[in-house]
């Protein structure tokens, strides 16, 4: 059977992922999570004290690129693929506040994206791929057969990040999770290489009052007409 690429985008916390790993299930598809292998990277940079406040070593990190290793490994207990940075699991330690305060300055370096591009173009070369981030639709995959755009409000997405930290165990506050959904779309935005925009093609969703059935409903039926 014919098979497309889908590649689905949007500010952070739109719930992207969860519909994407659902979506790539039921298709048998595989599934990408960029943002989590910016995350990788800006760990790595963390563990190698590349990272001091607001000041990234940039000249270090970029002359240890090649020393990143990137895999995803699915776990069948979890049923989604996690993270592993030079084969160790690093799912847990990515999702953390403090790799959040920093990854969009990371994912501002070409550098480290002309990397993670690379490889993430090769990861789709045989299509059947569900791929989410801030530049598929626009730069890693601009010929994806079903583009998505997905937004809602900045409350609204401050809420169910919250609350996943909450039930991961971290310990922090509403505000801490709102200001940072908000300075990191703010960077992604306006940064100068590939920053967050809608594709011209893409297909816009505002979720802020979609359940994720619903929003499963509507891609299906766009998937669909795509294979139709
Ligand atoms: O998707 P997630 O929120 O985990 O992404 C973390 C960060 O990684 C984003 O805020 C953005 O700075 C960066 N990112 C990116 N390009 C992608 C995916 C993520 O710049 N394709």
């Amino acid at each position: 059977m014919q098979k497309i690429v889908i590649a689905i985008d949007g500010f952070s916390s739109t719930g992207k992922s969860t519909v994407a790993k659902l979506l790539a299930k039921e298709l048998g598809y595989i599934y990408v999570d960029t943002g989590a292998m910016y995350r990788a990277v800006t760990y790595f940079a963390l563990q190698n004290k590349w990272i001091d406040n607001s000041d990234i070593s940039k000249e270090d990190l970029i002359s240890k690129l090649d020393d990143i290793n990137i895999t995803f490994k699915f776990n069948k207990d979890l049923g989604f693929a996690e993270v592993y940075l030079n084969d160790q699991n690093i799912e847990s330690e990515i999702r953390t506040l403090k790799v959040s305060q920093h990854v969009s300055h990371i994912a501002e370096i070409s550098e480290v994206r002309r990397k993670l591009v690379q490889q993430q173009q090769l990861m789709g070369k045989d299509k059947g791929i569900v791929m989410d981030g801030r530049d598929i639709a626009t730069v890693v995959f601009p010929d994806a057969e079903l583009k998505i755009f997905m937004t809602a409000s900045a409350e609204t997405r401050a809420t169910r990040r919250y609350k996943e930290l909450l039930e991961r165990g971290h310990n922090l506050s509403y505000d801490e999770v709102l200001q940072n959904v908000i300075t990191r779309d703010e960077i992604d935005s306006t940064r100068e290489d590939s920053p967050l925009v809608k594709a011209d093609d893409a297909i816009e969703f505002d979720n802020s009052a979609m359940t994720i059935e619903e929003q499963l409903e509507a891609i299906r039926q766009l998937v669909e007409e795509k294979l139709a």
